[in-house]
């Protein structure tokens, strides 16, 4: 009786720090302004050519972070092979939740690995990333609203084509810039894929009870951003 009852102390401790722990885990380490200025400094690094995330890939990183990880940042971005958010950002071990897509489109698996990282890792930032001559958003203007022979691909397209009314009247406002000047179809290309990733942004918190309610709490910022291939640069949109 008394060893079951020591068994049941003990099941009690750890029951209660249990909940202690899983109370403290959705709390961010810092607030969503730090994290993307953490981010921002990353790519500037990058830019730079002088990365320094190495260091934080190391035997100690990784068994520090074995059992347990708190990401101040999740990124969402496209699939590109150019576009790797941990070195574009240069980021190590534990420090980004990374969502890769063609396009950087959501669906419900993507916006529940978004609530999964803000809601039980405390994520205070999520990035929307689009990036430069994106692959999915050529595939969506050529294919005129027609199906691309894969539903699955298809699929992409649609989210990525309902965008095609924002960047329309984007790419009539932008027609003076000097990038839009290079080529109509290349230019009304980076107006879709802008309006897609801003789109995507506004509408995580429409789709998403949980997100929606942490950004209401102030918990969560979520912000829309651009990769440059040429130069790596990334820059936010406003
Ligand atoms: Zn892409």
């Amino acid at each position: 009786m008394k060893r079951k009852l020591t068994l049941f102390g003990l099941s009690l401790v750890f029951l209660v720090t249990g909940i202690a722990l899983a109370s403290s885990h959705g709390s961010p380490s810092i607030s969503a302004e730090e994290a993307l200025q953490k981010l921002m400094d990353g790519n500037k690094h990058y830019v730079e050519n002088k990365m320094t995330s190495q260091s934080t890939c190391d035997t100690a990183h990784r068994t520090a972070l074995a059992h347990s990880q708190k990401p101040y940042a999740i990124v969402l971005t496209c699939s590109d092979s150019r576009v790797p958010p941990e070195i574009i950002f240069d980021k190590g071990l534990g420090e980004i939740f990374v969502i890769r897509v063609a396009g950087n489109v959501p669906d419900p698996v993507v916006i529940g690995s978004i609530e999964y990282a803000a809601e039980h890792l405390g994520s205070p930032l999520v990035m929307v990333l689009g990036h430069e001559r994106c692959g999915a958003v050529k595939a969506t203007i050529e294919a005129k609203g027609k199906s691309t022979g894969s539903k699955n691909i298809d699929a992409i397209a649609k989210t990525i084509a309902a965008s095609i009314p924002d960047a329309t009247k984007a790419c009539d406002a932008c027609k003076a810039d000097k990038k839009c000047a290079e080529g109509k179809a290349a230019a009304f290309a980076e107006c879709l894929t802008d309006a897609n990733a801003k789109n995507i942004a506004a509408n995580l918190t429409k789709s998403s009870p949980i997100l929606k309610h942490l950004a209401k709490e102030g918990k969560i910022k979520i912000v829309a951003a651009k990769y440059d291939l040429d130069d790596g640069l990334v820059t936010l949109f406003k």
